[in-house]
């Protein structure tokens, strides 16, 4: 494990490419996408699930959600409102082991829902949370059954590669990466996912979960900038906006333009933290943050050229919320340091 810390990406590194309309059974495989629909849309769903994380993609038919944030029911209501009830999501990534980004997704396996999920990545880290044990024996069963591939994200193709290339049916590829391999914080245990459009130079997506300072500054050492690569036209907030979660070389790095925060209204945190929206107002970046603007959606064409919109359920872009304050984290101290 320890060796997993520092070690490269060689530039050589061969991808491995889950396409997610083959079998959903068996070890991942480099495949012609036979059924890919060419470039369609993506929309990219930052959902309002309160103090948590939760993001739904779609595009070509594939489904992604990344996350699922901390409550079963709240996550309901979005998969009623997503018409997912009976159908499939190909992919589930938990970024972490924290209750906030795990919990609802308790409510995909409800057997009433009969929801079908293909892929589940997690770190498979060990806790004592009576709740993931609850999640993980679902998806155990599951993949027992041979409906489901479960994955660990520290090995996240199953071959040894640092990172597994996800190709979506409507052309947008997904990047899950090698997280961390033995932090301090199990927050720095966050899986990176780098989200690429149809049309590459239109959109690309950094979400890197509750990542703080020590795995942001690995990112930079493990040489995800160079591969593959971490500039992004929007960022989800690490870690709800807390000032641990961004740094300005770290904000150089990803290079946003917009950034997306998801937290709840009233969190005890402090998030988010007024040294990280200092830092985006120093840069001129733009953001949006579900606890003022509710669910946050983008959405690209993929066709070559066609950038992408990103709209709020309501409210005004570069708001302040009532939980929002200054954070006395040492860390954070001098300006958000140099990780
Ligand atoms: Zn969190």
């Amino acid at each position: 494990m320890t060796q997993r810390k520092t070690q490269r990406i060689a530039s050589h590194a061969v991808l491995i490419v889950i396409v997610i309309a083959c079998s959903t059974s068996g070890p991942p495989q480099a495949h012609d996408d036979t059924t890919a629909r060419g470039p369609s849309e993506l929309v990219v769903q930052v959902l309002d699930v309160g103090q948590g994380d939760a993001v739904f993609i779609e595009n070509g038919g594939s489904r992604v959600l990344i996350d699922g944030g901390p409550d079963p029911a709240t996550l309901g209501r979005h998969l009623d409102r997503l018409g997912l009830n009976g159908d499939t999501i190909d992919v589930v990534v938990v970024t972490h082991a924290h209750v906030d980004h795990y919990n609802g997704l308790r409510e995909l396996f409800r057997s009433d829902r009969h929801i079908a999920v293909r892929f589940f990545f997690e770190n498979k880290d060990l806790s004592p949370n009576t709740t993931l044990a609850t999640l993980r024996d679902s998806v155990i069963a599951r993949a027992d059954r041979g409906s489901l591939v479960y994955r660990d994200t520290d090995d996240p193709c199953g071959t040894g590669a640092p990172l597994c290339t996800i190709t979506m049916r409507g052309g947008a590829t997904l990047h899950v990466l090698r997280p961390l391999a033995e932090p301090a914080s199990a927050n720095d245990r966050s899986t990176p996912v780098k989200l690429v459009g149809p049309d590459s130079a239109s959109f690309v997506m950094w979400l890197a979960g509750d990542a703080e300072r020590e795995a942001i500054a690995a990112f930079d050492s493990l040489g995800y900038d160079e591969h593959p690569g971490m500039s992004a036209e929007v960022m989800k907030g690490d870690h709800h906006g807390s000032c641990n979660g961004a740094t300005p070389r770290y904000l150089d790095l990803v290079h946003p333009r917009w950034v997306v925060f998801s937290l709840g209204v009233s969190n005890t945190y402090g998030h988010v933290h007024q040294q990280t929206l200092d830092l985006l107002r120093a840069r001129g970046l733009s953001w949006y943050r579900t606890d003022q603007n509710g669910t946050v959606t983008i959405r690209t064409a993929g066709t070559q050229g066609s950038g992408f919109t990103i709209t709020p359920d309501h409210g005004a872009p570069n708001a302040i919320g009532p939980s929002d304050r200054f954070s006395e984290q040492a860390v954070c101290a001098a300006g958000g340091g140099t990780g």
